[in-house]
């Protein structure tokens, strides 16, 4: 089966892990920022993880430097909208992306410009292909948390009109959602929908607290649910999607390699599961390939395939139309 032909939807993929490197170049050059390399076969290894990738903070190395050139209206919205581009050129039919609206004040952006500036490279894209978009507003669990709630009141004026949900990102502690409990809380009374990065390293009672304490209806990877049952347990009673990104967690070793994944035990076990990029550049992916490998290494089917598909559908955070429209493919 061809995956490039299937419909995708994509639910868990970074901005800023996902610029096209030529973009980097011309981008640096405008904006008079140096670059290791003028050329994209050796600016590559800056901002791909090699196969030996030795762990997630050697991953998250790779986005100093798309985050350098993402500090101007202009440098997002081209690269969301080509964002955009590349994946409706894949047949990819929604996308949610999600970005740090903090990472992007360094040239005096406001937040709402920064936000802004994602909105219109969705809404762009939307009107030239026919892909539909969301964002998803990230906050690193590494920065101060004094800012957190400017971003969720900045981005609360673009609910359901191109921002849907918040999460939190970057490196794992053990308990970590009991620091951030009211800020998911005001998120939540915002109208914002949650999705957390949880249990990629190691830390199933981290998927538990999502759900429990932070109302996330999503976690991104939770691959580690399978060492702590009652994290598992709640999953599959809550239908909490999981937001599996398969190269990406054989690159920072939250599995060994992909046959290791619990991927194909969660499906055939019927939990949530769907297929996603995490970072088309920092993981030299795209979604045809994510969901080449899942296929081919858990042997599924075409109606295996679109189950999954559904899944995404069920567990995207678009509008009814949307979701309509992209079931649409899977009849
Ligand atoms: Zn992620």
């Amino acid at each position: 089966m061809n995956s490039f032909d299937l419909p995708k939807i994509d639910l868990h993929c970074h901005l800023d892990g996902s610029i096209r490197p030529q973009t980097i170049i011309d981008l640096a050059l405008e904006q008079g920022i140096a670059l290791p390399a003028d050329n994209v076969a050796e600016l590559k290894p800056h901002l791909i993880v090699p196969d030996d990738c030795p762990n997630l903070d050697e991953y998250i190395s790779r986005f100093a430097l798309p985050v350098a050139v993402m500090q101007t209206a202009e440098a997002i919205e081209r690269i969301t909208f080509e964002l955009y581009e590349d994946a409706a050129q894949e047949n990819v039919k929604y996308l949610e992306v999600r970005f740090g609206p903090l990472l992007h004040m360094q040239q005096g952006l406001t937040l709402d410009q920064i936000i802004d500036s994602v909105v219109k490279g969705i809404k762009k894209a939307e009107q030239q292909y026919d892909i539909h978009g969301n964002c998803i507003l990230s906050i690193l669990r590494t920065m101060p948390k004094d800012r957190i709630n400017d971003v969720i009141d900045a981005g609360a004026r673009y609910l359901n009109d191109g921002v849907v949900g918040f999460d939190l990102a970057a490196s794992e502690l053990p308990g970590f959602c009991h620091e951030f409990i009211p800020y998911a809380q005001y998120a939540l009374e915002k109208g914002y929908r949650v999705t957390i990065h949880a249990g990629e390293q190691g830390v199933g009672q981290n998927v538990y607290d999502a759900i429990e304490l932070l109302g996330a209806e999503r976690v991104g990877h939770g691959i580690h649910i399978t060492g702590h049952a009652e994290a598992y347990a709640l999953v599959k009673s809550r239908n909490t999607g999981l937001e599996t990104c398969p190269t990406s967690n054989v690159q920072t070793k939250a599995v060994e390699r992909l046959e290791s994944h619990p991927f194909g035990a969660f499906y055939q076990d019927q939990l949530p599961v769907t297929i996603n990029t995490d970072n088309r550049t920092v993981s030299n992916t795209t979604m045809t390939e994510e969901v080449r490998k899942v296929m081919e290494q858990f042997d599924l089917s075409r109606e295996d395939y679109f189950r999954i598909y559904r899944t995404s559908v069920d567990q995207a955070f678009a509008s009814e139309a949307v979701k309509k429209h992209l079931l649409s493919f899977a009849e």
